[in-house]
């Protein structure tokens, strides 16, 4: 039996909101078996949002959660971070709308956790586990998941701009791979459209300490942390986007040219779909159906390319 985990003790850290560029206080406390991962506005007379796709709210650049008017705002990369580690039931407390943006990884949301400490609970985890095909395609963005023993990604991004034709990587995720493979890697976006952003009011807190920004033939910043910097980023926003169905997944998620909104919406289908999946007390307690299995094979390099 795999137990659910939390943190052990109460950890902070202040950082900044990447749209408002307002100072933000995150502060990550332990919650009992069974609570989930909920964020609460400390501002807002501790309203609690739990960070599942029955709280979705506005995608655009990132992803938000709202409940009763009450918003939390770029929820993605600290979600993917907790999913990495298997942190289940967790407190998030903001004084603000926006989880701050850090360097535009995950990476010190990594630390903070394992400063925190992890704790097993004394109740069994459930994972969801997929045991048919699902697909959803919008023009040339798709996304899939596939029966698999256990959770994987493929991504694939291509866009208009020389260091960004085609770039694409598969991984198994674990506690290791993430942080080692993913977590690190930052947001990215394109110096042409930062103007227009600012304009709306949006990223005035973002710099070369939190993005990394590309021109026109190359980045604005010092150095890529990885050559496929801006895949494993996409990987990661993946992650976290995939961690509203609610439980742990095992999966093979396949995505081309997705973002934040196809992520949540394909999220949001998952748990239509009952037929596709059944929770399980571990991961490969239920065997793979053979024909599905087949159809991932035939489909995926199909999709990865
Ligand atoms: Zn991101």
């Amino acid at each position: 039996m795999d137990a659910q985990r939390s943190i052990r003790r109460q950890i902070s850290c202040v950082g900044i909101g990447l749209h408002s560029g307002n100072k933000v206080n995150l502060t990550l406390k332990p919650a009992p078996a069974d609570y989930g991962i909920r964020f609460r506005r400390t501002d807002l007379g501790d309203h609690e949002v739990p960070a599942t796709v029955h709280h979705l709210a506005g995608i655009q650049l990132a992803t938000g959660l709202a409940s009763n008017e009450v918003s939390v705002e770029t929820v993605e990369h600290l979600l993917a971070a907790l999913v990495s580690v298997g942190i289940d039931n967790i407190i998030i407390e903001l004084n603000s709308p926006e989880v701050p943006i850090m360097d535009g990884s995950a990476a010190p949301f990594i630390y903070l956790i394992h400063e925190a400490g992890v704790k097993q609970l004394q109740v069994p985890r459930k994972y969801q586990k997929i045991v048919r095909p699902i697909a959803i395609s919008r023009g040339d963005k798709r996304i899939a998941l596939f029966p698999s023993d256990h959770f994987k990604v493929t991504y694939s991004i291509s866009y208009d701009h020389p260091l960004l034709r085609h770039q694409s990587r598969t991984l198994r995720i674990t506690e290791e791979s993430f942080a080692e493979e993913v977590a690190p890697a930052r947001t990215f976006t394109f110096l042409k459209d930062v103007e227009m952003l600012r304009q709306n009011g949006l990223a005035l807190g973002g710099s070369l300490e939190n993005a990394i920004v590309l021109g026109e033939t190359g980045v604005l910043n010092n150095a890529l942390r990885f050559d496929d910097e801006f895949v494993r980023h996409k990987l990661l926003d993946a992650v976290g986007d995939l961690a509203l169905v609610g439980f742990p997944v095992i999966v093979h998620l396949v995505a081309h040219r997705a973002g934040h909104a196809l992520h949540t919406e394909f999220a949001a289908r998952i748990l239509e779909e009952t037929h596709a999946w059944r929770l399980v007390q571990s991961p490969i307690d239920t065997a793979v159906l053979p024909a599905a299995a087949a159809a991932a094979n035939r489909i995926a390099p199909r999709l990865a390319n």
